[in-house]
């Protein structure tokens, strides 16, 4: 979701910033624009579209060698070339990228045009841009730190912004509140950027901003100071060999080839954690000795979408091996229902990006609150990670593609090591854990194993989704946390309509919709409630709709109610979620295909979802 990119040096700005905003599609966007200092003129190119359409508008030798560039994922205002970023101050000597929102913009824009200030576009940012020019103008010789300094002042809201001066040639100001921003290092010139990753081929070495810090930067360094003052020095870091892991190699897309990266990002994410000799699991993030883990009294696991579904297997794990009460909850709402936290609680935050503005504030109620939190991110070095200081690292490499696939098992694996290392001290013997550790350690091969071939049953599995009103997806326990991920899946990448329910749920009222053209997808794995869910499938089957089966292989009760069968990997029922959720990914990604929709970057989503 939306991306900053800034450049000052002595190379041509243009080329460096329209690179890195390629480096940020992968984050979702639907408009993007960039302004570089040309002389005595701002010189603006804003699009529509792709960055290729950017590219495309603007001229091949653009001079200017200090630039800002943004990618736009509408909050506020359409999707037009008008709203795309930068906006510039009445004087059109200021330009002003922004990600976030700006709470208060309604009165503050109420105020300036009571002041004479035209607007030019329908955003929340451009107020940004008028405030800043009317503090700049008020006192020039305070300077352009001053003026932004003074804008963010009035505000509200979230923010990642950079600001370059038409009088200031060789500077950009940038700040942050909210939305990440990064500086970063080079030989006679300075970066900025939303997101490392759009600075990886030009630096590895980088300084992460915090929360209201302001930045002033120009080819030869930056200085950090604080919003209300003072300066700060914050450490630079070494950026971690996985950013260089780029390009689809001979896959068709993103989103297939980071399916049958699952392998690696699960060996990734277990390696050296399991210690299967010992029955346990270490992880280093979390510092927790065994008299910590025997006095934690609940787990919350706190993310957003994909997230929040592993958090759901996590939380089970939790409860069903470490004995640990557990519950996984939906970020947005946790942080604003004034929630109960205990200083003996433990909680997990779980995002992809390590970005979620939703996580990131349900993190931080419950630290105003005095709990735990650890974090279970991908991304080293994001916001997550370093507000709580404390957690794992999932190791699944970079997720390029919107719809997250190895992210999602990498957090399953992830939280299953913890279960199983807070299991030995609370509920597990030696031989228990060892067998699970070995089991978990099998999963990366017996993956690969799977994916080698598609599965038989799933281009029918497609043909039934694609062509039926809406698709059901039904499990139970942990395969409900895997049916509501194939059903977001398929909407996210195939747009179908879905939803997904616990299996013994939908007599309760989903049922009345059922009827010839709605497939229903069941998550069954050979455990203990499997023949409870084979019931469910009878009571679909009678309302005429089809049933196709995600179940154990080797179970020879399920394929004889089923449409379509789809077998999967026997496992411990605790595990079976890495396994089950394969197929439905594939599902979606070839349902995606055959509706000929944008895979990797799907309409309207964002990867990294940074504002609330
Ligand atoms: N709120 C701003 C807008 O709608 C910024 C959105 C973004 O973060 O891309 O223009």
């Amino acid at each position: 979701m939306c991306g900053i990119v800034g450049y000052v040096g002595e190379r041509r700005a243009a080329p460096v910033i329209l690179d890195g905003l390629r480096r940020l599609e992968y984050r979702g966007y639907d408009s993007a624009g960039l302004a570089v200092i040309d002389q005595d003129e701002l010189r603006l190119v804003r699009r529509v579209g792709f960055v290729a359409a950017l590219a495309a508008a603007v001229p091949a030798d653009l001079p200017g060698s200090t630039g800002i560039g943004h990618t736009r994922w509408a909050t506020h205002g359409g999707v037009t070339e008008d709203n795309a970023h930068p906006h510039l101050d009445s004087t059109n000597r200021i330009a002003v990228v922004h990600n976030g929102i700006i709470e208060n913009h309604m009165p503050l824009r109420a105020r300036l045009q009571d002041e004479g200030v035209v607007f030019r576009s329908e955003t929340d940012t451009e107020v940004l841009a008028h405030l800043i020019s009317i503090f700049y103008k008020a006192d020039s010789t305070a300077g352009p730190e001053a003026a932004v300094r003074q804008a963010l002042e009035l505000v509200q809201g979230t923010y990642g912004v950079a600001v370059i001066f038409l009088d200031h040639p060789g500077l950009i100001i940038a700040a942050r509140n909210g939305s990440p921003l990064v500086v970063g290092k080079g030989n006679g010139e300075t970066f900025l950027a939303s997101d490392p990753h759009a600075l990886s081929a030009h630096t590895r070495e980088v300084v992460y901003l915090e929360d209201r810090d302001i930045v002033r930067i120009d080819a030869s360094g930056w200085t950090i100071s604080r919003m209300d003052g003072g300066g700060v020095s914050r450490a630079v870091e070494v950026l971690g060999e996985e950013w260089q892991d780029e390009g689809r190699g001979d896959y068709s897309h993103h989103m297939l080839k980071e399916i049958h990266e699952q392998p690696e990002s699960l060996a990734r994410c277990l390696r050296g954690r399991v210690v299967p000799d010992q029955g346990t699991a270490r992880l280093g993030g979390f510092e927790l000795s065994p008299r910590d883990i025997a006095a934690i009294r609940h787990l919350t696991v706190l993310g957003c979408g994909t997230s929040f579904h592993a958090g759901l297997v996590g939380a089970a794990a939790m409860e069903g091996l470490a004995r640990i009460p557990a519950s996984a909850e939906i970020a947005s709402e946790y942080r604003y229902r004034n929630p109960v936290v205990a200083a003996d609680d433990l909680y997990f935050a779980v995002s992809q990006s390590g970005e979620t503005a939703d996580t990131l504030g349900a993190v931080r109620e419950v630290q105003v609150k005095g709990g735990r939190v650890f974090g279970v991110v991908n991304v080293v070095g994001s916001s997550i990670a370093r507000t709580c200081g404390r957690g794992v690292y999932v190791h699944s490499g970079p997720e390029i593609a919107v719809a997250s696939t190895k992210a999602f098992t990498s957090q399953v694996a992830a939280m299953l090591v913890a279960a199983l290392s807070f299991a030995r001290t609370r509920a597990l013997g030696p031989h228990e854990g060892k067998a699970f550790g070995e089991e978990l350690l099998s999963v990366p091969e017996r993956v690969g194993e799977w994916l080698t071939a598609e599965p038989p049953g799933l281009m029918d599995a497609v043909e039934l989704c694609t062509s039926g009103k809406f698709v059901f997806f039904l499990g139970r326990g942990v395969s409900h946390a895997v049916a509501l991920e194939g059903a977001l899946k398929l909407k996210e990448v195939a747009y179908v309509p879905c939803m997904a329910y616990p299996a013994a749920e939908m007599k309760h009222g989903p049922i009345a919709l059922l009827d010839k053209r709605t497939p229903v997808v069941v998550v069954v794995p050979d455990d203990v409630m499997r023949d409870k869910t084979l019931s469910t499938i009878q009571e679909v089957r009678a309302r005429g709709a089809q049933v196709i089966a995600i179940h154990t292989v080797g179970d020879d009760q399920t394929p004889k109610v089923a449409d379509v069968c789809i077998p999967v990997p026997r496992s411990n029922p605790l595990i079976s979620p890495l396994f089950s959720v394969l197929p439905l990914q594939l599902l979606a990604y070839r349902a995606g295909l055959a509706l000929a929709r944008d895979i990797d970057r799907p309409r309207n989503l964002a990867k990294s979802v940074t504002v609330e």
